[in-house]
């Protein structure tokens, strides 16, 4: 089985197993930054999450995100303290 990088947040980059950046490390901005509200906020959100769209390590991002109770897009999905909101 292929293995794939999942993200962690202190790395400065992520990158699949065929070494290409991943989206969230080219616009780090819309993944993690939580200072936006209402309007703003969930066209951040949503830009973000489409960038996921096409990730290779998706699932894995998400599963990682929720196991250690991150904050922020991860997976196409918003995460706040490990609990997908959306
Ligand atoms: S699914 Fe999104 S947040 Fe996770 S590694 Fe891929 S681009 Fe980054």
């Amino acid at each position: 089985m292929a293995s794939v990088v999942v993200p962690r947040r202190a790395l400065p980059t992520f990158m699949d197993e065929a070494g290409r950046v991943l989206a969230c490390t080219q616009r780090p901005d819309l993944f993690v930054s939580f200072n936006d509200r209402g309007n703003a906020r969930t066209r951040r959100v949503r830009h973000a999450a489409a960038l996921c769209e096409d990730c290779p390590v998706k699932a894995a991002c998400l599963a990682w995100a929720v196991k250690y109770g991150q904050d922020g897009v991860f997976g196409g999905k918003l995460v706040s303290r490990g609990r997908v909101l959306q």
